[in-house]
Order: C-alpha cells, then sequence, then structure tokens
C-alpha cells in the first residue's frame, strides 16, 4: 500500500483542487482519497507531499512510439527481440505521461508489445494502437517522409490504389489486434513543395472509416487541411489529426464545419506544437502557426471536443517533453490552464475509450499518478516540475 498524504488533489475532470486531501493507492488501483483521514495501519509507503499537487497521469492522443525519424530500425527480421521501445517509454514516464495512442507503428510488433505491458511484463505507459498507417500509395508519409523505405512499406504502412481490397486490408489489422485504424488525406508534399503527392480519393476514406466501424473499431484520419477536415468529418471519423500541415493553403474553419465537428462529436487533435517545431521561415512553404492558434482558439471557443497530441517522436517533438510544450499551445489559443489539464487527462481517457479506467484521480481507477511541485491550474508551466510519477502503482520518477 502507498500513501500519498498533505496533497492538492487536481481530478483530471475540472473540479477545483483539493487540500489537504490523501490518495491511497492498494496495487494498481487508488482505493481511496479523502480529506482530514487518518491513514490506514499498514501502509508500505506514506510520503507527505507537503501541499504538492497530484494530477492524472497524462495521454498523448498522437505518438509514434517507434520514433520516426529512425523508423526503419531495427532492420527487418529482428525487430521484436531487439526493439524494445526503451528510450521512448523512460523518456515518456520520466515526463508523467502514463498512456499513449500509437498513431502508427511497426505492426505486429506495437500489438504485441501492447499486450505484453498490459500483461506487465515492461514498465511502459499503457499503449492504445492504430497500426499499420492507411495511405495513398506514392504518397504522405511513405513516399515523402520515409524516404520509401521498403520495411517502413512492408511493416508500418498499407498502400492503397484501385487494386487494394480495402476490407480485406482492414480485417487483416483487426485480427492482428489493432484498436483503431488509421488512414491519411494528405498532398502537401514536404519534402519538395509545392508539388503535390497522391493522396487517398474522398470516396475511399468513406469507405475506410465505414469499415472500420463495420469492424468495431474507431477511426483516426490524418489532414493537411481544411478541405481535408471537411472530408474527414463528413466521413465520419472519431479523431481528426492535425488541422493544418506545414504548407497548407486553405485554413479557415468557417462555422457549418464547425457545426459538422460538434453534431458528429468528433475530436480534433491539432499537434500545435509539432506544427510549430516543423515551421521554417527560411523555405518555401506557407508559414500556419500562427493562424494555427487563432483557428484552434475558435475550435475551443466554439466547444469542439479538443484531444491532445503531439507526435512525437517526429524530429524535434520529443516523446514526454511533448505533451506539455502541447498544453502550453493550448492555453495559448485560449484554453485555461484546468481545462488544458482536463483535455490531456479524462478528455483524452475517453477520446481513447478508456474514460472508465484511465485519466481520472478517483477510486477504483488505475493509480497513473503524476505530482507536481507548483499548482498547475493557475500556471500550466508547472506541469513541468515533476516530483513524482506512479505508473500502475509503482513509483518509476522519483525526484522528491
Ligand atoms: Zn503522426
Amino acid at each position: 500500500m502507498l500513501i500519498l498524504k498533505n496533497a492538492n488533489v487536481i481530478d483530471g475532470a475540472g473540479s477545483p483542487p483539493l487540500s489537504n486531501a490523501t490518495v491511497i493507492v492498494n496495487g494498481c488501483r487508488i482505493v481511496d482519497i479523502g480529506v482530514d483521514f487518518d491513514p490506514p495501519i499498514g501502509a508500505d509507503i506514506i510520503i507527505d507531499l507537503k501541499g504538492k499537487y497530484i494530477l492524472p497521469g497524462f495521454i498523448d492522443a498522437h505518438v509514434h512510439f517507434g520514433g520516426a525519424d529512425t523508423f526503419d530500425y531495427p532492420g527487418v527480421g529482428n525487430r521484436h527481440e531487439t526493439y524494445d521501445y526503451s528510450s521512448a517509454r523512460s523518456e515518456a514516464l520520466k515526463w508523467g505521461l502514463t498512456s499513449i495512442r500509437s498513431a502508427g507503428d511497426y505492426t505486429p510488433e506495437i500489438f504485441h508489445f501492447r499486450d505484453e505491458v498490459n500483461e506487465g511484463r515492461h514498465i511502459s505507459p499503457r499503449i492504445i494502437a492504430a497500426g499499420r498507417m492507411i495511405q495513398a500509395r506514392g504518397g504522405h508519409p511513405l513516399d515523402t517522409v520515409f524516404g520509401s523505405n521498403e520495411n517502413i512499406a512492408a511493416g508500418a504502412c498499407v498502400l492503397v490504389d484501385e487494386q487494394t481490397d480495402l476490407d480485406a486490408e482492414i480485417k487483416k489489422l483487426v485480427d492482428e489486434g489493432t484498436d483503431w485504424i488509421k488512414a491519411f488525406i494528405s498532398e502537401v508534399n514536404k519534402l519538395n513543395y509545392p508539388a503535390p503527392v497522391p493522396r487517398l480519393s474522398t470516396e475511399r476514406v468513406a469507405q475506410i472509416v465505414k469499415l472500420a466501424h463495420k469492424y468495431g473499431k474507431p477511426c483516426m484520419i490524418h489532414v493537411d487541411n481544411t478541405r481535408h477536415m471537411r472530408e474527414a468529418a463528413e466521413a465520419g471519423a472519431d479523431s481528426i489529426e492535425h488541422v493544418f500541415a506545414v504548407g497548407a493553403t486553405e485554413t479557415e474553419i468557417d462555422d457549418s464545419l464547425i457545426e459538422l465537428l460538434i453534431k458528429k462529436q468528433i475530436y480534433i487533435v491539432p499537434t500545435i506544437f509539432s506544427i510549430k517545431a516543423h515551421e521554417n521561415p527560411e523555405g518555401n512553404m506557407p508559414l500556419v502557426y500562427e493562424k494555427l492558434i487563432q483557428q484552434v482558439g475558435k475550435l475551443i471557443q466554439s466547444g469542439v471536443k479538443i484531444g491532445v497530441g503531439t507526435d512525437s517522436s517526429i524530429p524535434f517533438v520529443p516523446i514526454g517533453r511533448g505533451i506539455h510544450e502541447e498544453l502550453s499551445e493550448l492555453v495559448k489559443c485560449g484554453m485555461t490552464p484546468m481545462d488544458a489539464i482536463t483535455a490531456a487527462t479524462s478528455g483524452n481517457a475517453k477520446l481513447l475509450r478508456k474514460e472508465n479506467e484511465i485519466g481520472l484521480v478517483r477510486k477504483d481507477y488505475f493509480a497513473d499518478l503524476v505530482v507536481v511541485d507548483g499548482n498547475p491550474a493557475s500556471d500550466i508551466s508547472q506541469t513541468k516540475n515533476i516530483d513524482l510519477v506512479i505508473m500502475n502503482g509503482r513509483i518509476v520518477t522519483d525526484n522528491i
């Protein structure tokens, strides 16, 4: 039994901090939370937090757990034996990131690893995985950022052309154990702008979402611009990733699109920090960061559901630290710090269909907890001042 006493608890649901609180963890779960009560006898560890803040562990809704700049490591044939995501999981846990949605990684490795984490065989954030990414043959990301690498094509992509039997491909992913289906609507050629790359047609996108739902899986769609957003929304995507890519020119979210997003309860995962990190004022691509801050502000004000995702570990976007950068960006867009915290905890848990298990400091929830020094509800940068991280009831980071 682990007892954390004299804490301020931010529950992840948006309630004001609960002061003088004690949180009791037994095994992997929170078993009690209360104010001014005597710790039960028989606790193994009692920690006096002296007024520090307890939050739910953070959830990142858009991660490439195997990295993306070194996506082809190691080579085909020995991936599963040698690749255990060790640097990603230690960085994640160091920064209080206790659950991730993999938005594209090698399969079936990511599914095997997820299952092993669930069996308690690794110290790792929990993983919800989308497996191979469905894209147009010749398009993004394989033939733009991944240099047409054959290992990546075989292990991490589904390449769609006129011959592709989408039902068979999606069924295969589902049989392998995917939690989500991920597809791309993308035209921006990041390496040879402005020549566009082939993209999935509107019909194909609609078919993918329909098939995902037929097999009981939610569907996430990468988009480059607001025209793509509308297509993804009309197709019935469950989450839409990025809002705009660097280089996008259609960047105005109009009221009818907002209405559609609200009506269909679609989550937008804007990955703002990753866009900021990739803008190059000296390059030839239109800059979108300032516009993105303004447009995401509009979504927030209108009440569109916002997921918090980073797109780590693409270059310049480190896993773990990235979630704190994204929280700051959302506050720049006009979210209150408390709303940003809620979005990255219980909000993301809902997006990931795990709202009964993670994302809240609440009795019977998994004890995935972060302790920070100052009050992040008044200053969001406090989420970075991490004293303790508890994953599944175990202390995995201790800076006290
Ligand atoms: Zn991504």
